[in-house]
């Protein structure tokens, strides 16, 4: 796992980061933007203002685009209260990389 993007992503914007898990294979949405940043840098990703009021910017949490990676995931739907239908939205948070992913897609960057 990218240590970096851990250091700089996961633990500045995820609400589920834990330190001692540096080697959890972590979330669904982490290699796609790890991807993505591999081909494009980190620039675009850090010049996004995260307001934890819209966590996914103008993106609508069932966007397929975001679906489609939540499926893939391992973490639903008991470990990611954002996927799971027995969470009220009001209670929940998407994790940081889907996050950073909808943002990218909000400023047609994705
Ligand atoms: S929001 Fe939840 S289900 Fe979707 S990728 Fe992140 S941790 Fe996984």
């Amino acid at each position: 796992m990218d240590t970096q993007f851990r250091k700089d992503i996961c633990r500045r914007f995820c609400r589920y980061f834990k330190a001692e898990k540096f080697d959890d294979p972590g979330c669904g949405a982490l290699a796609p933007l790890l991807e993505h940043i591999s081909r494009t840098g980190w620039d675009e990703l850090y010049a996004l203002e995260f307001n934890p009021a819209y966590p996914l910017y103008a993106i609508h949490g069932d966007d397929p685009r975001l679906v489609e990676i939540c499926e893939k995931c391992s973490y639903p739907p008991l470990d990611c209260d954002f996927r799971n239908p027995e969470v009220s939205n009001d209670d929940c948070a998407p994790c940081g990389a889907l996050c950073g992913i909808a943002g990218l897609i909000s400023t047609g960057r994705w």
